[in-house]
Order: C-alpha cells, then sequence, then structure tokens
C-alpha cells in the first residue's frame, strides 16, 4: 500500500461532475479538513447532458442543472475557487499554481479536468462557427437554433453532433450531418448499430451524409452572413454547402496541459492503477493524488484489466466518489477499492433512449435478440472471442438493464443470446 500521511487539506482541480461528487464522497466518508474546489469555468457546477438536450431546446433554464444535491452547495462546506485555472503541479512541493500565480497546497489530490473540444484544422474562429462543451456554448447556440428557420450543418456524427442534430431538427431548423467515417457512433457502437442511428434521423427530416471530408468552413464577413462549407463526397466530387449555423462536434481531447513536466503519468489521460490512483513516471503510485472522470485511464478488472478511458456521465460520477474513498482509506491505512465496472450510457435523440452498456469495438459480432430496426426499437448484443461484451437498446430501456448481469456474470456471447431470447 501507498502510504499518505494526515489530510488536512484536500484540494480537487475540475468542478464538474467528478470534481463535486469527489468532494461528495469525502464528506460522506468523513473528511472534515479543508477542502478545496478549483475550476476554471465561472459558474456553479453545472450538469452537462441537459446542455444538448433539454436547455437547447429551451424546455429547461440552467437553474435546473445545478450538480449540488439538495442543500450541499453549503453542507460540503467548500472553498470553492471557480474561474480560477490551475497551470502546473509541484509534487515535490504538493503544491498546485493558479492562473494568476497563486499557489494552493494540499495533502490529497484530486484530478478531475475532463476533457475539452477538438477543433478541426483551420477551423475560423466566428459566431457563426458553434461548439458545444459548456453552459455559455449550449446558450450561444439556443438563441441560434430557437428560431426554427436556420440551415444548419454539423460536423461531426458522434455524440454530441447526433444529440444537437436531433434538437435542432425538432426546433423546425433545416439539418444536415457531415461524418468523416462510414457511419455515426462507429466507435461507440459499430457500423450496424451506427446505420440503425442514422434511419432514425432520417425519419425525423434530418440528412446524414458519411465518408465525407470537411475541406474548409468558410464565414462571411458578418456573424449573421451565410457560411460556405467546402465538402468532397465519398464519390470524390467536391462541393460547397450553405449554412446559416455550423456546428463542430468532432471529439474531445483530455486536459491534461497543467500536468505536463508535473511527473504525473499521461497517456492520452491519467494514467492511474486500478483503484484510481495516478502513477507518476516511473509506473509507481503517487500517495495521495487520484484522478476520477473523463481524464482518468485506468485498467478495469470487469473486462480482465483492459484499460480505459471512457467519457460518460456515469462513469464520472461513480469515479469521483472513488476516488475520494480511496484516497481517504489509504490515509487510515486501510485497503482501497479497485474501481471496477461495467460502463454504461444513454444519448436521447427524437424522444427515443439509446442505451448501452459494456464495452464495444468495431469488429464486435452485433446480434439483435429482441425488436427490429424496423420497429425503431430492439436490444442488440455485442460479442467478441465468445465472450459478451455489452448490449445496445433502442427504445427498451427494462431488458437492457437486465442485460447488466449478464455482463458481470462474464457470460459466453452464445449462452447470452440463449437467455435474453428466453426472457418472456
Ligand atoms: P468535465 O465535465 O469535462 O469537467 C471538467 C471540468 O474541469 C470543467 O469544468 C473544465 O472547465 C475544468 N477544467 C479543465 N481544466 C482545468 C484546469 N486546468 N483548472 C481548473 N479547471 C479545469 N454522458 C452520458 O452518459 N449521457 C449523456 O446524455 C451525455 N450528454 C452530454 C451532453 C453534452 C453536451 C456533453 C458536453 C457531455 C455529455 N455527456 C453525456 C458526457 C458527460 O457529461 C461527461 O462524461 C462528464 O461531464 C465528464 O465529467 P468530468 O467531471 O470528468 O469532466
Ligand atoms: P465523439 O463521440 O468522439 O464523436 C466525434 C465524431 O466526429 C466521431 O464520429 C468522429 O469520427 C467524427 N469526426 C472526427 N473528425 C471529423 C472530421 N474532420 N469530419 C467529420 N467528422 C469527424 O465526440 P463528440 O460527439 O464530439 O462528443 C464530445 C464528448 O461529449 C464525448 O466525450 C462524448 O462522449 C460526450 N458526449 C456524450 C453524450 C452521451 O453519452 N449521450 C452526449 C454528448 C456528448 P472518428 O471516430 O472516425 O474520429
Amino acid at each position: 500500500m501507498n502510504a499518505v500521511g494526515p489530510l488536512r487539506q484536500i484540494v480537487v482541480v475540475g468542478s464538474s461532475l467528478a470534481g463535486v461528487r469527489a468532494c461528495g464522497g469525502l464528506r460522506a466518508a468523513g473528511f472534515e479538513g479543508e477542502l478545496t474546489l478549483v475550476g476554471d469555468e465561472p459558474h456553479q457546477p453545472y450538469d452537462r447532458p441537459p446542455l444538448s438536450k433539454k436547455v437547447l431546446s429551451g424546455e429547461w433554464e440552467p437553474d435546473r442543472i445545478s450538480l449540488f444535491r439538495g442543500d450541499e452547495a453549503t453542507t460540503l462546506d467548500l472553498n470553492q475557487r471557480l474561474g480560477s485555472a490551475a497551470v502546473s503541479l509541484q509534487l515535490a512541493e504538493r503544491t498546485i499554481t493558479l492562473e494568476g500565480g497563486a499557489t494552493l497546497g494540499f495533502d490529497g489530490l484530486i484530478i478531475a479536468t475532463g476533457s475539452g473540444l477538438r477543433r478541426l484544422p483551420g477551423q475560423p474562429d466566428h459566431p457563426s462557427v458553434m461548439e458545444l462543451r459548456t453552459l455559455d456554448d449550449s446558450l450561444a447556440l439556443r438563441a441560434r437554433l430557437a428560431s426554427g428557420d436556420q440551415r444548419v450543418v454539423v460536423v461531426g456524427a458522434g455524440f454530441i453532433g447526433l444529440e444537437v442534430a436531433a434538437t435542432a431538427r425538432q426546433l423546425g431548423n433545416t439539418v444536415t450531418v457531415l461524418e468523416g467515417a462510414p457511419a455515426p457512433l462507429i466507435r461507440g457502437l459499430g457500423v450496424e448499430m451506427g446505420m440503425a442511428v442514422t434511419a432514425l434521423h432520417e425519419d425525423n427530416g434530418v440528412t446524414i451524409h458519411c465518408r465525407v471530408q470537411v475541406r474548409a468552413i468558410r464565414p462571411g464577413d458578418l456573424s449573421s452572413a451565410p457560411v460556405d462549407i467546402d465538402v468532397r463526397w465519398a464519390d470524390g466530387a467536391d462541393e460547397t454547402l450553405t449554412a446559416d449555423v455550423v456546428v463542430v462536434g468532432i471529439g474531445v481531447i483530455p486536459n491534461t496541459a497543467w500536468l505536463e513536466g508535473s511527473g504525473v503519468q499521461l497517456r492520452d489521460g491519467v494514467v492511474c492503477d486500478q483503484t484510481l490512483n495516478s502513477l507518476s513516471s516511473d509506473g509507481s503510485p503517487i500517495p495521495g493524488v487520484y484522478a476520477a472522470g473523463d481524464i482518468a485511464r485506468w485498467p478495469n478488472g470487469q473486462f480482465d484489466g483492459e484499460e480505459m478511458r471512457i467519457e460518460h456521465w456515469t462513469n464520472a460520477s461513480e469515479q469521483g466518489m472513488t476516488a475520494a474513498r480511496n484516497l481517504l482509506a489509504v490515509a487510515n491505512g486501510e485497503q482501497p477499492t479497485p474501481y471496477e465496472t461495467v460502463p454504461f450510457f444513454w444519448s436521447d435523440q427524437f424522444a427515443k433512449r439509446i442505451q448501452f452498456i459494456g464495452r464495444a469495438a468495431g469488429d464486435d459480432d452485433v446480434r439483435i435478440v429482441r425488436g427490429s430496426v424496423e420497429d425503431r426499437s430492439f436490444l442488440a448484443l455485442y460479442g467478441k472471442h465468445g465472450r459478451l461484451r455489452g448490449a445496445l437498446a433502442l427504445a427498451m430501456p427494462k431488458p437492457l438493464m437486465q442485460c447488466r448481469n449478464l455482463l458481470l456474470d462474464r457470460m459466453t456471447f452464445d449462452d447470452a443470446i440463449a437467455a435474453v431470447t428466453a426472457w418472456p
């Protein structure tokens, strides 16, 4: 076990889901010392999923999306440093430096700085070329979509792209999605299921083009002028599309810049052991330093120690609490608990809930075992090397949740198909 002294002051960097749940977990486990939450956004911590759904559509106002539960904002007794970016970590001194030069000392540290947007090469800074990660992004985009008469082009058919497309279309806008891969959501769900999601969008009047290369985005001089988008289609032909609003949603990159050179091991995220204890460059656990959420890369015992970094809500919430518990456990001389999980996420598009549990790869064997793509309601199982790896549901929530036990039991693919087929 990796010794830590008594914990008097703990700093959590990243004032979002993983960070706030870490603070809740620390207090729930009895930490009574000084607890500081550092975040570079100016707002009180808020939840991101509604930003592409009910906040974007105008159905909810921002006061509905606080991450604090009940009266947590006061009972957690936090020293909040909002609008304040951490710029470096000094492990030897056990301090963090904030933008502007202030330093914070810590006995325990939880790194929860999440991920930030990837941009297209040469992506112009222009009010009509928009992105979606923050509350401010969502409110700015909502103002542009509200009239319902906009020509919207979405670049990227991942989760952001498809959720924005669905919300924009439901408001009445004309929506075209451009994706480089052969189908939407390939990395998350594979080609066949990506095509099933395409069908849902086409039913609702969204046009999705795949295997498209976006060559340039050329906004006009005025903020309200249309934007030209030069594309090369799958057959090699070139064309220029015109849009009132372009939304770029082409993935994220873990926010690790502030940790460069600190001695924390970085590899597409913060590298951790199975208990979320972050590792140093030489591979040893760093006493009292943990990571959680979009930023954490760890070996998941539930999948034979496969290293994962997950960019979804449930993982960030659970890891925040686990990192908190393990930090305190080790300081108290107790054994930390490995974070072993069957990952889960959901996405709401056109009043249909898409849910996935487990782990998918592009070359998985995918079988629809209940319902059908034609009904826009189905359950599909994912298998690899004879073992069940995941399950996807479109508008079929109950059986999806029952699949969790099959995954926890590490069932073979054939046995899982037989079991699900036999369910009443
Ligand atoms: P983040 O939410 O990225 O938070 C990290 C915080 O740290 C941010 O506030 C960031 O500004 C701050 N920060 C970064 N660097 C620094 C620094 N140097 N100093 C101080 N602060 C810093 N998941 C689902 O499962 N289902 C959904 O339906 C869903 N919908 C989503 C919709 C949208 C629009 C988005 C953007 C995400 C959605 N997700 C969804 C994903 C989910 O919200 C994320 O996985 C989750 O927010 C990750 O939480 P986190 O705390 O790890 O990181
Ligand atoms: P994402 O899910 O990684 O999808 C990005 C998509 O853009 C991928 O399909 C990617 O294809 C494609 N792409 C990349 N470069 C492109 C290019 N130059 N032209 C056209 N397409 C391109 O990321 P995201 O949709 O931007 O979402 C951002 C983050 O928010 C992710 O962490 C996501 O998990 C999270 N989020 C989650 C949910 C949810 O769980 N419901 C909802 C919203 C957001 P390749 O894969 O081939 O690169």
